[in-house]
């Protein structure tokens, strides 16, 4: 039989989670997201919700085995009181687990532990000026010297750039090409040689979005993450956590703006009657609330296929292209449905759309996730 109920714990976990979300984070989610800083506090509080250390190991402070489903319903519940504080666990949880299975032990013991503590970020650094959705065109090169590398290379469009303390970074051995001779290193964003530069984006602000430059970076031998020369091998896997999660940080948003639709819709009068009696303003409601449920539903699916150890590559990528996609114009449905009011920075309803349109091309835009999906379902001909 088929279920789609989550566990007693997880439902308790949620209503915690979205008490939270609408207490503490919603009041001042517009107030946070003006400001170019990362929400430190309620990053923290995070942690101290124990989010943060979904499905991460015991012995770094994290719960243990992988739980992707509860990391996504935490990242959805959140996301209803402020999308861009919602992101941290999926950052936390792409970067730690990398850090965490592919690392040096030495290395995992020092950073992964403050990342669930909430007291440190890691950024992920692959895009570059000439290389964005062909990630295999990267030019940033990693040299190996005595004791370890020297990186020299320009990173762009890198979220947690101004934030993190550390980022993993995907640069090639001179004389490859393409996928083969990328590894990847975990780079103390202290170290000597590293520059970072401000890029102010139409949303996402606290992310502290921005460019990372290495100008001959030394990183230990021990900084290398997973395999020379294999440097995707160990993250594809966990970008089919992320996008799923990805999706359901933008549905919570929508959800929200949904919510707030009908409660307007019922409230204002235009013409005599509440607006919620015209067909023109209750249908839209009604075709946002099928979509978001379906794509919360795929969301779902993608992540309880990762859990069951399915072959999920390609639900993933459907839910990096689709979920954010019908987010996106529920939130503008619900704007327009708000009239003025919907288009005033006062309310959250502009804010989550700037906000939900950055994962329309962060982590691979639809065209992108619809390659995967293709090349998974047809065979390599699709890549082309
Ligand atoms: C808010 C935000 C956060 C980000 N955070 C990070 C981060 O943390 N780390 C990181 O490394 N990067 C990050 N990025 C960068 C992001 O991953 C890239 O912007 C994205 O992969 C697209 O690359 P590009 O911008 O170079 O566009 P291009 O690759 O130049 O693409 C331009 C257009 O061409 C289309 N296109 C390209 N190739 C094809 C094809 N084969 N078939 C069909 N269409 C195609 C694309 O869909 C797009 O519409 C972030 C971006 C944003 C906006």
């Amino acid at each position: 039989m088929i279920s789609f109920a989550f566990t007693a714990e997880q439902q308790d976990f949620r209503a915690e989670l979205l008490r939270f979300a609408r207490t503490e984070l919603a009041p001042k989610y517009i107030e946070r997201a003006a400001a170019a800083d990362f929400a430190w506090d309620a990053h923290r509080q995070l942690a101290k919700l124990g989010v943060l250390g979904i499905g991460l190991p015991e012995e770094y402070g994290g719960t243990g085995p992988a739980d992707p489903v509860t990391l996504g319903l935490a990242t959805e519940t959140l996301a209803q009181g402020d999308i861009n504080v919602a992101a941290g666990p999926i950052y936390v949880g792409l970067v730690a687990a990398q850090i965490a299975e592919h690392g040096q032990p030495s290395l995992a013991r020092k950073w992964v532990p403050r990342m669930i503590a909430g007291e440190e970020m890691v950024a992920i650094a692959v895009t570059e000026p000439s290389a964005g959705s062909d990630v295999s065109n990267l030019r940033t090169e990693a040299r190996a010297v005595d004791g370890g590398w020297r990186i020299t290379g320009e990173k762009i469009a890198i979220s947690h750039a101004m934030n993190a303390g550390a980022a993993l970074v995907y640069a090639r051995e001179p004389g490859t090409s393409g996928y083969a001779g990328i590894s990847c290193f975990l780079v103390p964003l202290d170290a000597e040689g590293v520059t970072r530069s401000h890029t102010i984006g139409m949303g996402a602000l606290p992310l502290g979005w921005g460019g990372l430059s290495f100008e001959e970076v030394f990183v230990p031998a021990d900084h290398l993450v997973g395999e020379r020369g294999r440097g995707f091998a160990g993250a594809m896997s966990h970008f089919d956590f992320s996008r799923p999660a990805i999706g359901l940080a933008c549905l919570g948003a929508a959800q929200a703006s949904l919510d707030e639709a009908i409660a307007w819709s019922q409230q204002r009068e235009a013409f005599g009657r509440p607006i919620a009696a015209f067909q023109g303003v209750s249908f839209p409601i009604a075709e946002s609330a099928t979509l978001l449920e379906a794509a919360r539903w795929l969301c779902y699916r993608s992540l309880w296929a990762r859990e069951s150890g399915e072959q999920h590559t390609h639900l993933a990528a459907m839910c990096k292209w689709w979920p954010p996609q019908v987010a996106k114009d529920a939130i503008e449905a619900a704007l327009v449905t708000h009239g003025n009011l919907g288009y005033s920075a006062e309310t959250p309803l502009q804010q989550r759309y700037r906000d939900v349109m950055s994962y329309l091309i962060g982590d691979g835009t639809a065209a992108i996730q619809k390659r995967i999906i293709a090349t998974t379902l047809i065979g390599k001909v699709a890549a082309r």
